[in-house]
């Protein structure tokens, strides 16, 4: 097994993930150079500010000359242009990851720009806040979360053991699936609640009868736990849509008809069938929180976990 340590590291995008990768980096020492770059010389200034790397260039394709690891994290539909700018100086032998939130599309976007001789193995973590930014990141974001690889056929296992070695040193539990696999599982677990709370927020803007202060005022209701979910950073969340469309439209489809089933019940006072659902879901929150995904405190469990981190 070894040790998650890589001599220079090119961090490709240093948003919330990327600015997290790269605290753990400096704080847990895997790495002897830490190349940042990113798209906007504000957010580069910010990187440099905040010392989250050893060297900060405005441009991706320097940055990742050497590197025997690049880490890109930006927005889905902005991979194919990194993965274009990059390519033609990457090192022999280096491995290329990604974070990215849909892996399909991801794989089809940066696959065909690959070099011979280098690795390229798409990952995905599951962790992350409604923040955005480099300011937003924080050592520590991916301990205990699960790290998702969707290795293409031909990855080379010695790679692929040093990259998982990688985000174990990170804290992740590490699974692997293919990427169709991936797309779906997402789709209904992180994909499907978003689109939702963005439509439930939006939902009651919209609403005339209400008005927006009691909207605020009474939030504690129940509608104030999707205002986290809806507060996520828009370009990701478009890109996720346009980039896991089949997936997320068969999960839409699936939610409206179980909703029709939810509004006929209630039309026709089947409270038999109202009380069966709300039983199974209870219990599903329940194994949440016993597989540690979450814990047992009356608000969601929001200040207990950020009293932890
Ligand atoms: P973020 O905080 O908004 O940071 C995005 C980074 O990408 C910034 O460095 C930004 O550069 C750069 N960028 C934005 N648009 C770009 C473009 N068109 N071309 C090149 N670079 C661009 O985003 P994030 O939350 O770190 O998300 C990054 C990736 O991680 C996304 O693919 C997302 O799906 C995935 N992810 C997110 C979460 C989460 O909860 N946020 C969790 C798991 C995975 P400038 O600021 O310089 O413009």
């Amino acid at each position: 097994m070894t040790d998650g340590v890589f001599d220079r590291i090119a961090l490709i995008g240093i948003g919330l993930i990327g600015s997290s990768i790269a605290r753990d980096v400096k704080e847990l020492g895997l790495a002897k150079e830490v190349v940042i770059s990113t798209r906007s010389p504000e957010t580069l200034r910010r990187a440099e500010e905040l010392g989250l790397g050893t060297a900060y260039v405005a441009s991706a394709a320097e940055a990742v000359r050497g590197a025997d690891l690049v880490v890109v994290s930006v927005p889905v539909g902005a991979s194919e242009e990194v993965a274009r700018q990059i390519a033609p100086n990457l090192k022999p032998g280096a491995i290329i990851t990604d974070v990215g939130s849909t892996k399909a599309s991801v794989i089809a976007q940066m696959a065909p720009h690959m070099p011979q001789g280098v690795h390229f193995i798409p990952g995905h973590p599951l962790a992350g806040t409604e923040k955005s930014g480099p300011d937003a990141g924080f050592a520590g974001l991916f301990r205990g979360r699960w790290c998702i690889f969707t290795p293409l056929p031909d990855t080379d296992p010695q790679a692929m053991e040093k990259l998982k070695a990688f985000w174990t040193a990170l804290g992740s539990r590490i699974d692997e699936m293919d990427p169709q696999h991936h797309d779906k599982v997402l789709a209904i677990v992180s994909h499907l609640p978003h689109i939702i709370a963005y439509n439930i927020v939006g939902t009651a803007d919209d609403l005339e009868t209400v008005t927006e202060s009691e909207v605020i005022k009474y939030s504690a209701s129940g509608f104030r736990d999707f205002t986290r979910l809806a507060a996520s950073d828009p370009t990701m969340w478009r890109d996720v849509c346009l980039h896991n469309k089949d997936a997320i439209l068969e999960m839409l489809a699936r939610f409206s008809e179980d909703l029709a089933y939810l509004q006929r019940a209630i039309r026709w006072g089947e409270g038999d069938k109202l009380f069966d659902l709300f039983t199974r879901t209870r219990a599903v929150r329940r194994s949440i929180i016993e597989a540690g995904q979450d814990v047992d405190a009356p608000d969601f469990g929001r200040h207990a976990l950020d009293a932890k981190k």
